[in-house]
């Protein structure tokens, strides 16, 4: 079973639920009209679904095989991606000075859901390069933006992202990769691991963005910088840096992640990004970006999954039925994959919304306002994104029953691909941290407060829409939107204490169910309004009555739950 990109639900949620609709009636995108969006998305969905949907078993299989310090990628590969390139989606959301398309990020958003979907381990290469244009167009100096920049938008070289070592994951600030000045410029020495796409043949040349401390600066994050280190030097002499090895790994065979050693011959020549001890600002600028779009593989597996799980429950057949579709349970399993996904969706496509207008909208208050939003919704698209993606493709494997748990159905990859996307660009329980220390309080809760009255808008309208399909929509949003605001009040009250970091984890997912329950009603009614002939509501409904009613038991779980393990790590440590 491969699959196809569903390129007309894609199409609906980005208009209808994230906001394209109103922004291009807006003007936010210029003359950009619904015609060109809809082939843009056409020609991406036949691209990922035609030609790299069908490599992601091969890559699976095949790996990437590492020998004398070169990785080979799998058959298929490396034309799959050269066309992608040629194509020009890699820059489709890049600068037009630098060669790219400067459509919106949110139509990028779609894309790169697509691309993922085909094959996690085929779209995560380009995200990096994608997160690496952003940083050096922000930060790069000009003559590292005509060396580089053009390149990179165009895909012939791809670029890295390099925060890890050993013992600095989740705490950057541990790192100890040194840089020292040298010559007008930099030299790198030291190594970092779980590098994606750190060595491979997919390009002649690979950029990494590295983050490295200088002798004389500040302990922990106010003393990183960030380097463009690049494996080929400009005068085409191969830096200083190399991959010492390739992990072996539960899912995204395909996917080289390299452990990268600097500094063999003295040091590989590295040229600052911004200035000197504000690599941190920088690295978020591709954090963010990142984030976002690992969110997304979180929703092209997740749509995978419910591709495939729902094709073989129209045709397995045990017992009475004419196929296990028909069981209650078995809908119960499906509903949740497809509702899980399509509200997942709509909070990445809305985020990139917000940072389309972030960049465009016509004045500062209003883009200010779009940034706080893009800020607060970064880490729910990332973390709910991507824990539905394993929970649809666990689920994916259970409607499969034994034949999903051996790999020939393909539904095992899922499972095993999806996982990842939880753990790297900042774990989820780092995002719930970020969520309720950081973007919570954004503008002393305004911010949050905002998005709130706007969830119960759309609460009113399924209440004023009195259509019979909706069934306790209104009633049970509405309740998960008073639980959403209560545990917020909650949060800003306790500020960060320990009970608040506590309940971070159950308060993103409240988020993320009450915000993707109303924006599949939104997507509901506006179906309703168009007469577009979808099923949409039972998806709204679905989704209210039996995961959006969560609500309340994860409000206690943030408010009252902290009580039950402060005291717990002595019990732990028995
Ligand atoms: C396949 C793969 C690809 C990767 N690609 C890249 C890449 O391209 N570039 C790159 O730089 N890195 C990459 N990484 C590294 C990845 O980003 C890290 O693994 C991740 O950030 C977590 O760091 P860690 O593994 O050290 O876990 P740790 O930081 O040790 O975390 C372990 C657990 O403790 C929790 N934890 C840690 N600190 C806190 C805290 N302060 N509060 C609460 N909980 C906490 C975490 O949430 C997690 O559950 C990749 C990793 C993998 C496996």
């Amino acid at each position: 079973m491969s699959y196809r990109a569903p390129v007309s639900d894609i199409a609906f949620t980005l208009k209808h639920a994230a906001g394209l609709k109103n922004a291009l009636a807006e003007g936010i995108y210029g003359d950009l009209d619904e015609e060109t969006v809809d082939s843009v998305l056409a020609e991406a969905g036949r691209y990922a679904s035609d030609v790299i949907a069908p490599l992601n078993s091969v890559g699976d299989k095949f790996g990437t095989p590492f020998k004398d310090g070169t990785v080979t990628t799998p058959p298929g590969w490396k034309k799959a991606y050269t066309d992608w390139a040629a194509a020009g989606w890699n820059g489709l959301a890049a600068p037009a000075d630098w060669g790219g398309q400067e459509l919106p990020h949110a139509l990028n958003a779609a894309c790169i859901e697509m691309w993922n979907g085909a094959s996690m381990a085929f779209g995560i290469g380009p995200v990096l390069t994608m997160a690496a244009i952003d940083a050096l167009h922000a930060y790069g100096n000009d003559k590292l933006k005509q060396e580089y920049l053009g390149k990179l938008v165009s895909g012939e070289w791809m670029g890295t992202m390099q925060l890890t070592e050993p013992q600095a994951g989740s705490d950057v600030g541990a790192l100890r990769t040194k840089a020292e000045r040298a010559n007008g410029n930099y030299r790198i020495t030291g190594s970092k691991i779980f590098i994606t796409y750190g060595e491979h043949d997919l390009t002649d040349n690979i950029i990494h963005f590295v983050l490295a401390r200088l002798p004389d600066a500040p302990q922990g994050t106010k003393g990183i910088s960030l380097f463009l280190v690049p494996k080929i030097l400009p005068d085409g002499s191969r830096n200083d840096v190399r991959a010492h090895s390739v992990e072996h790994k539960l899912g995204i065979h395909a996917s080289p992640t390299c452990t990268m050693v600097y500094g063999d011959r003295g040091g590989a020549v590295g040229f600052l990004i911004g200035e000197e001890n504000k690599g941190m600002a920088c690295m978020f600028t591709m954090m963010n970006r990142a984030r976002l779009a690992v969110g997304l593989q979180g929703v092209g597996i997740a749509e995978r999954a419910t591709q495939h799980a729902l094709a073989y429950a129209r045709e397995r057949k045990q017992g009475p039925a004419s196929a296990i579709i028909a069981y209650p349970d078995v809908r119960r399993m499906l509903l949740t994959m497809r509702t899980l996904t399509g509200a997942a969706r709509a909070i990445c496509y809305a985020t990139g919304i917000a940072i389309d207008r972030s960049m465009r909208a016509k004045t500062d208050a209003e883009r200010k306002s779009a940034h706080e939003r893009a800020s607060l919704l970064t880490p729910v698209a990332k973390a709910f994104s991507t824990d539905i993606g394993s929970e649809v493709a666990s689920l994916g494997i259970q409607v499969h029953g034994g034949m999903g748990y051996v790999e020939e159905t393909g539904a095992a990859q899922h499972y095993r691909d999806a996982r990842i996307a939880a753990i790297y660009e900042g774990t989820n329980g780092i995002q719930a941290l970020d969520l309720v220390t950081r973007k919570v309080p954004l503008e002393g809760g305004k911010t949050v407060n905002m998005y709130i009255d706007e969830l119960r808008r759309t609460v009113k309208s399924v209440q004023s829409s009195n259509a019979p399909e909706f069934g306790e929509t209104a009633t049970r949003l509405g309740e998960a939107v008073d639980s959403l605001e209560c545990a917020s009040r909650w949060l800003l009250a306790q500020k960060a204490s320990d009970a608040a970091l506590a309940g971070a984890t159950p308060y993103l997912r409240l988020f993320g169910n009450t915000a993707g329950g109303c924006m599949l009603a939104e997507e509901a009614l506006a179906s309703l309004r168009t007469g577009d002939g979808t099923s949409r509501s039972v998806f709204a409904r679905f989704f209210a009555e039996n995961i959006a009613i969560q609500a309340s038991s994860l409000e206690r779980s943030v408010t009252e739950g902290a009580g039950s393990f402060a005291d717990a790590q002595a019990a732990l440590a028995e």
